[in-house]
């Protein structure tokens, strides 16, 4: 027992069988020339099936899915974009890529996600979009905001880079606005080492989109190699799609193993007071890409860290305000951004992880409290 109880515990690493070894492999033997998009093709399927999208392309990353995205709706110079103040800055940098301004909107105290009462009082006549961020799986209010862009006439586009699987209404989260767009980054739920998807809900939108994705290039002209336009080059290669065409395989699998996780964290960490984790709320499922604990007093964040990390566990910090950053201007009316991200800690959820080092991971957090 005694090497075993230090182990190391890192946050997140995927899990890789030999599914997706076998379509790897196949894809770095015989996914070349005229086969060299048949993984791509196959894995698109696959996952617009699951999410239950009308359209999928596969991108090299979520930023640049939300970049095309973005410039597919035509978002330049003088555009404001609403996003929430607490995300990954993958969420936000796209908008500064076109010129457009992003507005920072706080987050609701319990699902961390965008304020919808806090929107339409950010709303001008230079509002062209709302990025709603399901974090950690976490779900965003997405009656209110759809029924907030209706009104205004704004484009929504999901950014459910960490909440594959998760679900509002029967409806899995990035099939619910006019985009969705997914992040295969090596830490998230599914992987690809790099890599993106974005769900599309019309078909004039989607060959918008692949021309931007091909440098401007059209299908439609046959001229080779003539650009129409300046676009993008955000593919995602074969081999990649085919070790996500893997990980689609067993999708279900990744998604229940986060929910158990999630579990155990809960059950480990009843009878501590003061502290608030990933909510599910009614209507919703929660695919917990990260367990996170919320402290309601302020803490000593990097002493949690340190005894974390005395005890060989890796932890993250909550995400930074965005506007915090030095490149935007501080807004420090979004009070719930500014306090929680002090007083939160993510906690170690790769798949394979085991309840007994849930267990280790919630007594750090019990001699942190007792201290
Ligand atoms: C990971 C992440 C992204 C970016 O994903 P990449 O594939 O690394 O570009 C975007 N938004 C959120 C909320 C993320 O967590």
């Amino acid at each position: 027992m005694g090497g075993k109880v230090n182990s190391r515990i890192c946050y997140t690493k995927p899990s890789i069988t030999s599914i997706e070894h076998m379509y790897v492999d196949d894809a770095i033997r015989t996914g070349w020339g005229d086969k060299c998009y048949d993984y791509i093709i196959k894995f698109e399927k696959a996952f617009k099936v699951y999410i239950g999208g009308n359209f999928a392309k596969a991108t090299s990353s979520c930023t640049g899915a939300l970049h095309m995205a973005l410039s597919a709706i035509d978002v330049g110079p003088d555009d404001e974009v609403i996003v929430p103040d607490i995300t990954w800055i993958a969420s936000v940098a796209p908008i500064t890529y076109l010129g457009a301004k992003p507005v920072f909107i706080d987050i609701l105290e319990d699902t961390w996600c965008l304020d919808p009462a806090k929107i339409e009082a950010a709303i001008t006549s230079k509002t062209k979009a709302i990025i709603p961020v399901h974090l950690y799986g976490n779900l965003c209010e997405m009656d209110e905001i759809l029924a907030i862009a209706k009104k205004h006439n704004l484009i929504v586009i999901e950014d459910a880079a960490e909440a594959i699987g998760s679900e509002y209404k029967g409806k899995k989260a990035g099939s619910i606005g006019d985009f969705g767009t997914f992040s295969f980054h090596g830490t998230k739920t599914i992987t690809t080492g790099e890599g993106g998807m974005l769900i599309v809900k019309n078909e004039a939108m989607l060959k918008k989109i692949e021309v931007l994705a091909n440098h401007g290039r059209d299908s439609k002209i046959p001229k080779q190699f003539w650009c129409e336009k300046i676009g993008y080059k955000y593919n995602i290669s074969n081999m990649q799609a085919a070790l996500g065409f893997g990980q689609m395989q067993r999708v279900d699998e990744l998604v229940e193993k986060k929910r158990q996780i999630f579990y155990w964290y809960q059950a480990a960490l009843t009878g501590i007071n003061g502290t608030a984790m990933n909510p599910e709320k009614e209507g919703t499922k929660n695919s917990y890409w990260m367990p996170t604990v919320v402290f309601d007093q302020d803490i000593d964040q990097k002493k949690l860290i340190d005894i974390l990390q005395e005890n060989n566990i890796d932890a993250r910090v909550f995400f930074y305000p965005v506007s915090l950053f030095p490149m935007f201007d501080e807004r420090r009316e979004n009070t719930v951004s500014y306090k929680i991200y002090k007083n939160a800690i993510n906690l170690p959820s790769y798949h394979d992880i085991n309840q007994d080092e849930v267990k280790r991971v919630a007594d750090c957090i019990r001699k942190f409290l007792l201290r």
